[in-house]
């Protein structure tokens, strides 16, 4: 895999090539945007091509180098992360760690890097370090970081990889260059969902639909809740105003535990999106079966009213997910600011 195969995200890889083909790599990128949608893959490939010894500055993907930069066991390449981010994909486990592995990137990690990059490379002509969740620096962590961006190494290259950069201090954005991606489109999450999934185009295309172009959440949505999903969405629809008994009991249903939560959150965002479109009167339906239930709700409540409620969703989503706060209250204040505004 090179940079060359991350699909989807031109926008974000050919500032990339371009400053690869003039030989002039600046020395310190902010890979920003969604989960799941190749920030990774393509510091990967950034890192392959300034390290490829086959293909300098394109990264061939195929040699002892470009792959051992991809199984992060290249010496020159430095991968950053939080302990518990290691825990989480499998690199550490609990037992490596005397204490609960922490959720920050810590200032000690930042100055351990550092004493690295202050030696040459040893293979390659750049090293480069890879800042992974880097919005997971605390600040201590980034301000030391910050040291390094302003006196770089020689020949050294950071990727600081984020879904959140408003978490980072402006004086670190300010620094780097910028690679934005976003999301991936939505034929393409079913394309890659199929290559790793084994289900039927349909659910594929579901899948795809309901992920909102990330293809990391489309590999985690739960495909037997697809089956649920009619049956929620009814329940949905069947909310009123005066009935707030109603609300509390759908979040009591849905917020039985996490994945149950999440997995209907992702299908009434899917919902609210085919209202919307429902309202506009064009674009594609996710649940192209239930056109005619999403023609009535979208009589039902004005374009900005599911907006609200599209943001109401996401932030309970997005609550549930970081796992603050009991499921079943975050959805019934979900319910409560909908239905009694
Ligand atoms: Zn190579």
């Amino acid at each position: 895999m090179s940079l060359s195969q991350v699909e989807g995200q031109a926008r974000a890889i050919e500032p990339l090539k371009r400053a690869l083909a003039s030989k002039a790599v600046h020395h310190a990128w902010l890979f920003q945007g969604p989960d799941g949608v190749g920030k990774e893959l393509a510091a990967v490939g950034l890192a392959q091509a300034l390290t490829c010894p086959e293909a300098p500055f394109e990264g061939c993907g195929a040699c002892s180098s470009c792959l051992r930069v991809a199984k992060r066991n290249h010496p020159d390449v430095t991968w950053l992360m939080p302990e518990d981010e290691l825990v989480n994909r499998g690199l550490a486990g609990r037992s490596d760690f005397t204490h609960v592995p922490s959720r920050d990137i810590r200032i000690e990690q930042i100055r351990k890097l550092q004493e690295r990059l202050a030696f040459r490379s040893l293979e390659a002509r750049y090293k480069v370090a890879l800042i992974v969740t880097a919005h997971a620096m605390n600040p201590p962590a980034q301000n030391a970081l910050l040291k390094t961006l302003e006196e770089p190494p020689k020949d050294t290259v950071l990727v600081l990889v984020t879904s959140a950069p408003d978490k980072l201090l402006p004086t670190i954005r300010s620094r780097c260059a910028k690679a934005q991606f976003g999301p991936l489109p939505a034929p393409l999450v079913a394309k890659l969902v199929q290559a790793r999934r084994k289900v039927a185009d349909a659910t594929a295309a579901q899948l795809a639909a309901m992920s909102g172009g990330s293809l990391s959440r489309a590999l985690t949505l739960d495909v037997d809740a697809l089956a649920e999903r009619k049956a929620i969405i009814e329940k949905f629809e069947a909310l009123v105003r005066t009935d707030a008994r109603g609300w509390l009991h759908l979040a009591e249903e849905l917020g039985e535990d996490r994945a149950t939560a999440e997995a209907a959150l992702d299908v009434l965002q899917a919902w609210l999106h085919d209202v919307a479109v429902a309202q506009v009167g064009a674009g594609e339906l996710v649940n192209g079966d239930l056109a005619a239930l999403a023609t009535a709700a979208a009589a039902k409540v004005t374009p900005a009213g599911v907006q609200r409620r599209a943001v109401l969703l996401d932030e309970a989503r997005n609550a549930i997910t970081a796992r603050n706060g009991a499921i079943r209250l975050q959805l019934e204040r979900m319910f409560i600011e909908m239905f009694s505004a």
